[in-house]
């Protein structure tokens, strides 16, 4: 169903309203890459994949997991073909942007304690001041010890923030560019403003340590090998009056982590081997050991073909590969009305029309871009229409308006047919983004049609 309001296929809405359920829990738990490895983790398990790393064997039916620490995960249904004959792949983000606490973040000025930040990905810095934080994290202790930072959730928690300029005060600032209106460097955390007693110098800064201390039993030096990101504070939540959408913190890209994980959770055993690959690091160039330029995706693979016998696994890896179709699964940006003039309306993603085919996306001339072959297109359409799924296609805003990248040409890059395809998203990388909870259903529709879609 190309380009129609999927809306109205819904006479009963409660499965697109309880579909949508599981999705705000699952993001509003799921506030980092870890925590969303934790719980697909767990969810993964619920459904009877088991841990990949021990398999000793493999056959048609088997559930498995593999996980790459903590931060990157990927699961596999083996399917009744040989693997040589191919996978299919959802593959999807769970980074998203964020601000990352400092190796060495705490400091004290003129009476307040404050914790510096470096942030990640592409934000608009004026999005991140004024606003509930959260602080969501590990802390590793030099004996190996792991501690789970989670401050600002619980509504009983206190959150933290950046400040703003007052308005009565802005003359000079309101004359800066957007870009510089608040400067990266300044975009520091309020952590307190109580001072210990009998101290003179940072005493602020000293109560602050001591509560870390008393609550987690750290040391101002154990947060130099930590992984503490400050999110937007609190649950994602129904958004407008008829409840059709949902604001939250990082849809790009749980929303198409999540979707394609509930695909995969919920298919049969198909023809070909069904896989969902969720990693870390897309936001910053899907660099590194959990980025989907990491060579795990293709080590385990490697692995499997070793369990079905094959000699020359790394080899047969890359024959493996070559024969897979792959979804990127990543947002698009959605038509915004009262932005209406980067987009290019007739390849626009549009709220209400279902899951989102990006062909190409890159800037400045499809620059950097996996440019999907018609032929897999074709096929994607035709997996689709017979599914009864709503689809639409898009390309990321007008011409050299801007643009970005997924992690599509990085498998692209193994000559397996990958097309981009997601979710749209208004507020792209704000601290609260929204989507359409039809498109949200409509993309879990297609996943599943992907994964089990014949030849
Ligand atoms: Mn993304
Ligand atoms: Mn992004």
């Amino acid at each position: 169903m190309y380009r129609k309001n999927a809306w109205k296929k819904y006479e009963d809405k409660a499965p697109v309203m309880d579909f949508a359920e599981g999705y705000k829990k699952f993001i509003t738990y799921g506030k980092t890459e870890r925590l969303v490895v934790k719980e697909s983790v767990e969810l993964l398990e619920k459904a009877g994949f088991l841990d990949g790393s021990k398999a000793k064997s493999i056959k048609p039916g088997d559930k498995l997991y593999f996980l790459n620490k903590n931060k990157n995960v990927a699961a596999f249904i083996i399917g009744k073909k040989p693997l040589s004959e191919g996978l299919r792949i959802l593959g999807a983000h769970i980074d998203s942007p964020r601000l990352d606490l400092k190796e060495n973040p705490v400091y004290e000025n003129n009476g307040f304690a404050l914790g510096d930040t470096h942030y990640y990905g592409g934000v608009k810095k004026y999005q991140w001041v004024t606003i509930p934080l959260a602080l969501h994290g590990v802390v590793i202790k030099k004996d190996g010890k792991t501690v789970e930072v989670n401050i600002g959730e619980d509504p009983a928690d206190p959150v933290v923030g950046i400040t703003d300029l007052l308005i009565h005060l802005s003359a000079d600032q309101l004359q800066k560019t957007a870009a510089k209106v608040i400067e990266g460097e300044d975009l520091d955390i309020s952590l307190g403003s109580i001072p210990v007693k009998d101290e003179e110098k940072d005493a602020v800064k000293k109560n602050v340590l001591a509560l870390l201390k008393d609550k987690y039993d750290i040391e101002e030096e154990d947060l130099i090998s930590a992984e503490i990101e400050v999110t937007p504070a609190g649950p994602a939540r129904d958004y407008g009056l008829d409840r059709s959408m949902v604001a939250g913190y990082g849809h790009d890209d749980r929303v198409c982590a999540y979707t394609s994980l509930k695909a995969i959770l919920d298919v049969e055993p198909s023809d070909y081997t069904s896989v969902c690959i969720l990693v870390d690091k897309e936001e910053i160039g899907s660099v590194g050991a959990t980025g989907a330029q990491s060579l795990f995706f293709e080590n385990i693979v490697a692995k499997l073909a070793k369990l079905a016998g094959e000699s020359d696994a790394l080899y047969a890896a890359r024959e493996i590969f070559e024969h897979s179709k792959m979804l990127s699964s990543d947002v698009s940006a959605g038509f915004d009305p009262l932005y209406a003039g980067v987009n290019d309306p007739k390849n626009a993603a549009y709220f209400g029309n279902g899951l989102v085919f990006n062909k190409y996306t890159g800037r400045g001339g499809k620059s950097g871009s996996n440019d999907a072959n018609p032929e897999y297109y074709a096929w994607v359409r035709r997996s689709m229409d017979e599914a009864g799924v709503h689809w639409q296609n898009a390309e990321l805003g007008k011409v050299d308006q801007g643009g970005g990248g997924t992690i599509a040409y990085i498998l692209g890059n193994y000559n397996m047919n990958v097309i981009d395809a997601g979710i749209a998203v208004h507020n792209m990388h704000a601290p609260m983004e929204i989507v359409s909870k039809v498109d949200v259903y409509e993309a879990y529709l297609g996943y599943k049609a992907f994964l089990t879609a014949k030849e």
